[in-house]
């Protein structure tokens, strides 16, 4: 049982330490286990990792699209979100954009604001307006500090796993149960990852519009651009859709989220 006591020991003292976030644009509270320094640099490793894997495409003109978009879309954010007073969103990051000579389908952002696109996604990205809307999307998780998120849930349960674990290894009766059930509640109910990951999405998805709006993009290239991408070929979209899957609920509430956006 003293095991289990120092388990539980360890989980409380992380607990405590819990920073509670809130998410910028949507007042959402999260939870942020980590600083964001530790972030960046475990971000900034692996982007310097991977981009030793890839090569910048050699299209001039269509790097420079995506630099412009990225850049015009950065400077909007930050201005507006220091006329606002509240700029801990950007805490850390340094953003750069890229792009990646491959025909894949995919775009992604680190937490520490390095945006990577892929040329085949340009086929579908084929305006300003379309780009801008991947560039936000992927702006959107690295400000609402996604990343750091998901890590610090993953954190949790792997902490309540092992509390179960013992407990039901102890077979210590009622006291197991609860451990398993709280464990259980909070670790697999419907598993949280899996909704808390298209919640994400779907956060991204609006405040990668609000962002574009703020930058002068049209907002309605959002829902258009995502319909595009269903529409698509299917084996052509198979790696950024598998990231983001695209389905008519998705596009649906982007239009909801564009009735009901403020005014910038
Ligand atoms: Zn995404």
């Amino acid at each position: 049982m003293n095991r289990i006591k120092a388990i539980i020991a360890t989980a409380a003292v992380a607990l405590t330490a819990v920073s509670c976030g809130v998410v910028s644009f949507t007042g959402r509270n999260q939870l942020l286990l980590f600083s964001d320094s530790e972030i960046m640099a475990l971000s900034d490793q692996s982007y310097a990792q991977l981009m030793k894997e890839e090569t910048l495409s050699s299209d001039a003109a269509s790097t420079r699209k995506v630099k412009e978009v990225g850049t015009k879309m950065v400077a909007a954010l930050e201005s507006y979100l220091k006329a606002n007073g509240d700029t801990s969103a950007l805490k850390g990051i340094k953003w750069e954009f890229q792009l990646v000579k491959s025909d894949q389908v995919n775009a992604f952002c680190m937490p520490s604001g390095k945006i990577v696109f892929y040329e085949g996604i340009l086929k579908y990205a084929d305006t300003p307006d379309y780009i801008a809307v991947v560039m936000g999307h992927e702006m959107a998780h690295a400000i609402a500090k996604h990343g750091n998120e998901r890590m610090s849930q993953q954190s949790i349960m792997s902490i309540l796993g092992s509390v179960a674990s013992e407990a039901i290894g102890e077979r210590k009766g009622d006291a197991a149960q609860t451990l398993f059930d709280v464990g259980f509640g909070i670790g697999a109910k419907a598993g949280v990852l899996l909704p808390y990951s298209r919640k994400h999405e779907y956060e991204a998805d609006k405040i990668g519009m609000y962002i574009m709006d703020i930058a002068g993009y049209n907002v309605n290239a959002a829902p258009e651009f995502w319909e595009k991408m269903q529409g698509g070929n299917k084996s052509d979209a198979s790696d950024f859709l598998s990231t983001h899957p695209s389905d008519a609920k998705r596009v649906a509430a982007l239009r909801e989220a564009i009735k009901s956006k403020p005014s910038f």
